[in-house]
Parts: structure tokens; C-alpha cells; sequence
């Protein structure tokens, strides 16, 4: 048996070392970071900094993308992809119960940072991203959708779903969530950031996150892209020649 007063100094050991590695990684990143804001180098330098601790877990290489265009139309494209290694994550990456001297909050929370520290063997380190609703963390997702794919969760645990009380606190709450995301995708060009709701598909809808990842490499755009582009044209407001 480990005495107490042993886990009690191991684990104030191990809370400094963490704690100086993530604020050592924070400033490196930040280091890379543009100075206009642009978070692109800091989320692919979080990644890398993944890859390498063991944290992403999959590199992708069965991953596959199927173009469906519409035959009469082929401006008109979906595209689907499919990655038999997503399937993983239900397994889970980390541990499921906390060792002695950890708490584990908010029933296990996979987004809370404090369960986050022990479920991922304290190798799993964030990046600060603040947004203009609060003080959020990009964490590399172990199980990726695609290139350099991010969660982005709210350092509250708070939930995902936006519908509040009443009309006018769900338009508050619909509205800030906008603002962030537009704000991010102004900070990630050539990402995908999206969020997914509650009942949409959000597979942790007790702490509000966002999600982005790196487009697939030549792709132009989608559609949702497309159709603000001639929203763009048509109101006289376009950037031509900006890159989506
Ligand atoms: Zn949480």
C-alpha cells in the first residue's frame, strides 16, 4: 500500500509539473500565434504537440471523401466523409475513474480540464482561445474527424444546448454563440468551425464546446460557403478574390 502522505506528495508533484508544462506550451504557442490574431499556427502547433504525446490516436489513413455532385447542376457538390477508425472514440481514449488524490467533477465530464488532467495521464494539453462570450480551450480531438481537428470548450462547464428560460434569453444566448463562431472562423481561414446542438448531434451536450478542423486539401468550398458568396455579390458586399 502507498501511504497517504506519499500520494499527497506525488500528486502535488504531478499537478506542478502539469501545470508548468501547459503554461510553457501556452507561451510557445502563443509565440506562433499571428500577431493579428490569426490562431492557425497555434491550433496546428497544439496538434503536432498532440501527435506527438500520444493524445491523437488516429493519423488518418483510412480516412476517405466522396464527392456527390448534382447531375444537372455540378456547382452543386456534397461531400462525405468517412473515417472507420471515428468509431474508436465510443471505447474512450482515457481513464474512466480518478487516482487517489483527483477529483473527478461534474460526473466525469470529458471537457472538464480538471477530469481532463488524470483521464488523459496528464499528457493532454490545451491552447487558450478567447472568444468575446469568455475564456475558451482548443483541445486535440483523439479520435479526428480530419486534419487537425479541435474541440473547442467553454472553461465553465456549462451546457451545450442554447434555449433558455424564455424567447429572449434564447435569442441572447443563439446570438453570442453566432458571434463566436463567426469570430473563429475570422481567426482559422481555411478551417471548417462548426457546432453541433443538442439533438444535431453533439455527443457531449453537458459542456458547451465548438468544434474545427482543417479543410480537406484543393477543396473550394461548401455549400453553405457558396451561397453566401452570391449573397455577397448580390448586396454588393463580396471580398473576391479573398480565400474561403
Ligand atoms: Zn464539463
Amino acid at each position: 500500500m502507498i501511504s497517504d502522505s506519499i500520494h499527497q506528495a506525488m500528486t502535488g508533484l504531478i499537478r506542478r509539473q502539469y501545470d508548468r508544462a501547459r503554461q510553457d506550451l501556452s507561451a510557445r504557442l502563443q509565440a506562433l500565434s499571428d500577431p493579428e490574431g490569426d490562431l492557425v499556427s497555434v491550433i496546428e502547433g497544439l496538434v503536432a504537440h498532440q501527435v506527438h504525446a500520444g493524445i491523437v490516436q488516429d493519423d488518418l489513413h483510412a480516412l476517405e471523401r466522396f464527392q456527390i455532385t448534382a447531375p444537372r447542376d455540378p456547382a452543386r457538390v456534397f461531400f462525405v466523409d468517412y473515417n472507420p477508425a471515428r468509431a474508436r472514440r465510443h471505447h474512450g481514449a482515457g481513464r474512466a475513474e480518478a487516482p487517489p488524490g483527483w477529483d473527478r467533477v461534474n460526473a466525469g465530464c470529458y471537457l472538464c480540464p480538471e477530469n481532463i488532467l488524470w483521464q488523459q495521464r496528464f499528457c493532454q494539453f490545451p491552447a487558450p482561445v478567447p472568444l468575446p462570450s469568455g475564456s475558451y480551450h482548443a483541445w486535440a480531438n483523439p479520435f479526428p474527424l480530419g486534419h487537425f481537428h479541435v474541440t473547442i470548450a467553454a472553461d465553465a462547464h456549462v451546457p451545450q444546448a442554447w434555449m433558455g428560460q424564455d424567447r429572449a434569453q434564447s435569442l441572447d444566448s443563439l446570438a453570442r454563440r453566432i458571434v463566436d463562431l463567426v469570430h473563429l472562423a475570422q481567426q482559422l481561414p481555411r478551417y471548417l468551425v462548426f457546432e453541433n446542438g443538442t439533438g444535431a448531434g453533439a455527443t457531449l451536450p453537458q459542456h458547451h464546446h465548438f468544434q474545427a478542423l482543417k479543410k480537406w486539401p484543393g477543396l473550394t468550398r461548401y455549400p453553405i460557403e457558396a451561397a453566401a458568396r452570391v449573397q455577397e455579390e448580390r448586396d454588393g458586399t463580396g471580398k473576391a478574390g479573398q480565400p474561403f
